[in-house]
């Protein structure tokens, strides 16, 4: 038997069922791994241990008399299964900070949907983790409680804004995790923490109670270190829900993965625009020879275009912080979080949104207010709104001739803690392969392929039509039948 915190959430859960390990035992060992190595990643913004103990307790009860033949009902699908949330997800009663001092000390009265859904089936949560704060980063840097850090190499990022998911899965503190996805923060830190990362199609999966970003980007996904794990959790969290009204009433199927690698039939682009000046050659490198074990497997592979792929970046640029001025206009200190008192009440919004937002929000804010404000808003906000039309047929055009696109997750491995510190733009660059599809509401996953000579690991994302998860995922899992880069833990 391998070490319990070694296990993928299928490999677990049928354990579980078997009664060969119980999901205290199974809890415990996630919680002395967090113990142990979360002083350095700094995966987790708040642990819940004893709320853990207590779901392990209630899921090994049901387990025991199910197998005794006492509990008629169907097991939920992931009783007992220890799972990590992107603190941006509400959670009844656990604090939700989104890694923001103005939210310190917020204790949501509501579940997110996605999170309800999962615990309906059975899931156990050992804790929130660490993310930019709203979601606004690629490295997890910009969080108010400190950055992650990478468990392949301390002294680089993890990736964001989902980096403590990512580097929580990647260190095997949890078998699994939620994340958000605006521009790229489930994928590229999936990327490089070296797991699996889903950001499903927009509208796939209720966004109620996820705190809102770009609310017509944002989409909630998973990390697990199998494709088979990931789809797992997507499927339970997918479907429409009352409470957002931007989820789509679409059947959600039944994820068959067949064991069976063969790729035969399976049409791939490569699209050129997505090999650019810039991309560091060990990145390109893997996700070409990945494209070519896809190939070898049976999928053909042929070149494809997104011609509008270089205007992903100034579009989403205008348009995320545009949604985001609006979302966090909610923060004024008198419904949530911190108040920064005084007797004149926009004196009190000023100090408390002053004190409250760090410097990556506030510039946010105000790149937003500016493309919405009278005068510029047709010249920015409304040209950006025209592009995105464009970049989405792009999509439409490419899947009239291929099933699913394989593009790098980002131009670079994990880099340097500090590296991109006092140039935004550098950073933002981090994102120009991933927002493409939040702009086109298309799904995407990552996957590792590889490692650079450093030993930062490689990702590869597969871009598919709207609402067809099932193709990626079947993919990735032929992909993963025939290597082993998922295998691979870090040293930490
Ligand atoms: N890095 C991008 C941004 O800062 C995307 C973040 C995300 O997907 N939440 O906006």
């Amino acid at each position: 038997m391998p070490e319990l915190t070694d296990l993928s959430v299928r490999q677990a859960l049928d354990a579980l069922r078997r009664g060969e390990i119980s999901s205290l035992a199974l809890t415990q060992a996630c919680l002395a791994r967090i113990d142990r190595l979360d002083p350095a990643v700094h995966a987790f913004l708040t642990r819940t241990s004893d709320l853990a103990v207590q779901q392990a307790g209630a899921a090994d009860r049901r387990l025991v008399a199910h197998r005794a033949g006492r509990d008629e009902g169907p097991l939920p699908p992931l009783l007992g299964l220890p799972l990590a949330v992107k603190d941006v997800l509400a959670v009844e009663g656990i604090r939700c900070t989104c890694g923001s001092k103005i939210l310190e000390n917020f204790i949501p009265p509501y579940t997110a949907t996605s999170v309800e859904r999962l615990l309906a089936a059975g899931v156990v949560i050992v804790g929130k983790t660490n993310t930019d704060e709203f979601a606004m980063g690629s490295s997890t840097e910009n969080s108010a409680y400190g950055p992650s850090h990478n468990p392949w190499n301390l002294e680089h990022v993890p990736g964001g804004s989902s980096g403590g998911s990512a580097a929580a899965v990647a260190s095997r503190m949890v078998p699994a995790a939620v994340g958000s996805d605006t521009g790229g923060s489930v994928r590229q830190p999936a990327s490089y923490c070296g797991v699996t990362g889903l950001k499903p199609t927009y509208g796939r999966v209720s966004r109620y109670g996820l705190v809102a970003y770009g609310s017509s980007l944002d989409a909630v996904g998973a990390f697990g270190r199998t494709a088979e794990d990931v789809a797992l959790l997507f499927e339970l969290m997918a479907g429409r829900d009352a409470r957002d009204a931007t989820s789509m009433d679409v059947a959600v199927p039944a994820i068959r993965l067949d064991p069976d690698p063969s790729l035969a039939g399976m049409r791939i682009g490569v699209p050129k625009e997505y090999f650019i000046a810039g991309i560091q050659p060990e990145v390109e490198a893997g996700v070409r020879q990945a494209v070519a074990q896809l190939e070898a497997l049976g999928a053909s592979v042929r070149e494809v275009s997104l011609p509008y792929t270089e205007y992903a970046l100034p579009v989403y640029y205008l348009i995320a912080p545009a949604e985001a001025s609006a979302n966090l206009a909610r923060y004024d200190g008198v419904r949530f979080g911190l108040r920064e008192q005084s007797a004149q009440v926009l004196d009190q919004y000023k100090r408390t949104r002053g004190a409250g937002f760090g410097a990556e929000v506030k510039r946010r804010i105000m790149l937003g207010t500016y493309a919405l404000s009278a005068g510029y808003y047709d010249a920015y906000y409304g040209q950006a709104q025209k592009v995105r039309t464009l970049i989405k047929r792009d999509f439409e055009q490419a899947f009239t001739q291929v099933d699913a696109i394989a593009t790098p997750v980002a131009p670079t491995t994990a880099f340097r803690i500090g590296e991109h510190g006092d140039d935004p733009l550098s950073m933002y660059l981090e994102d120009v392969f991933t927002l493409p599809t939040n702009l086109a509401g298309v799904p995407g996953l990552a996957f590792p392929v590889g490692f650079d000579a450093r030993g930062l690991p490689v990702g590869m994302q597969l871009m598919g039509p709207h609402f067809r998860e099932e193709i990626l995922f079947r993919i990735a899992h032929a992909y993963q039948q025939v290597t082993g880069w998922h295998q691979k833990a870090p040293l930490v």
